[in-house]
């Protein structure tokens, strides 16, 4: 499906599902955007600058996913804020 949230802004975008095989079926989450992190799913909407690290330093992902903290990706966030914070002390 196309972004509704980029079709607005003129931008086409192509959105992605991710599908679980639980061996009596195949599980698919809520449609999400890789362009504006536009979802589906309210909860996991990060179209409009949400922050996806919660407070136990886990991140959501708009397709939703739930990266626990350790995780790949939330280190990746967890090192992106580092160097964030690092550049606005300078
Ligand atoms: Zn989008």
């Amino acid at each position: 499906m196309k972004c509704p949230n980029c079709e607005k802004q003129g931008i086409d975008s192509e959105c992605h599902q991710d599908s679980v095989d639980v061996g009596v079926g195949v599980i698919y989450g809520p449609w999400g955007c890789p362009e504006c992190g536009w979802s589906e799913d309210s909860e996991y909407d990060l179209s409009d600058d949400k922050d996806p690290v919660n407070e136990k330093g886990g991140v959501i992902d708009q397709y939703g996913g739930y990266h626990p903290p350790g995780s790949s990706l939330a280190i990746d966030y967890m090192l992106a804020r580092m160097l964030a914070q690092r550049k606005e002390k300078e």
